[in-house]
């Protein structure tokens, strides 16, 4: 079942009674497929967190320009702490003061196929791909279709952390599609773009207890026009 071990340094940098993000508790059973999930984040930088479901906990890197769906584009990937399964439904506003402070909106969610293989073309599973520093995988996703790989850099780092990229494969589903402006950006759960989650206040998702964090409810929060939103 999960590793929820490797949830440690999440906590570790989290005030629970500070941050309407999850803990973690939950025991979800695991999902026919995998998920994944790609949050814009507008912290200290505005960047994109890469997330994939691996063995009951999401593998996560922040993409500082996103996503691309051109195989020519190399998307630097910075790894982060492995986040709980529930963070893929966390859209809402991490409290001043907190670790990650700021809006955050689901752009991208769906499911993934893993297409890792060695050299014999045999399947490699996904957590293995990954401490190997190399995994493929087809993402099913509102936004974002097709395979994409993430390789780790080898004696490339910055600071004390390492650093991946992330590449669209040449499959059909390349494009010369661009990564739009995160403030435009909107979410694939909700409509809404972070100035509008900003502006709402609180976390919008459901603790696993049942008690509802959610903010001010409201089925259209003013300015809802095009790339409207107050910006934050
Ligand atoms: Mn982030």
């Amino acid at each position: 079942m999960a590793d929820k071990g490797t949830l440690a340094e999440y906590r570790r940098r989290r005030d629970f009674s500070r941050t309407g993000e999850p803990r973690g508790d939950a025991a979800g059973a695991p999902a026919d497929r995998p998920g994944f999930v790609v949050q814009i984040h507008d912290a200290t930088t505005t960047h994109f967190d890469f997330r994939l479901e691996v063995d009951g906990v999401l593998k996560s890197w922040a993409v500082p320009k996103g996503p691309s769906g051109d195989p020519h584009d190399k998307r630097l990937a910075m790894p982060t702490e492995d986040h709980p399964l529930e963070y893929r439904d966390f859209e809402g506003v991490i409290a001043k003061g907190e670790y990650g402070a700021g809006a955050v909106i689901i752009w991208d969610e769906g499911t993934y196929r893993n297409l890792t293989e060695d050299r014999r073309h045999r399947p490699v599973p996904l957590a293995e791909a990954l401490a190997g520093g190399h995994a493929s995988f087809w993402l099913d996703g509102s936004k974002l279709r097709g395979g994409y790989s993430l390789t780790r850099l080898r004696g490339d780092r910055y600071g004390d952390r390492e650093a991946w990229l992330l590449v669209k494969r040449g499959d059909s589903r390349a494009s010369h599609a661009r990564t739009p402006d995160p403030r435009r950006a909107r979410s694939a759960r909700s409509g809404h773009t972070l100035g509008q989650v900003a502006a709402e206040g609180g976390p919008t998702w459901t603790r696993a207890d049942g008690a509802s964090q959610d903010g001010p409810s409201g089925e259209s929060p003013s300015g809802d026009g095009p790339g409207g939103g107050g910006a934050s």
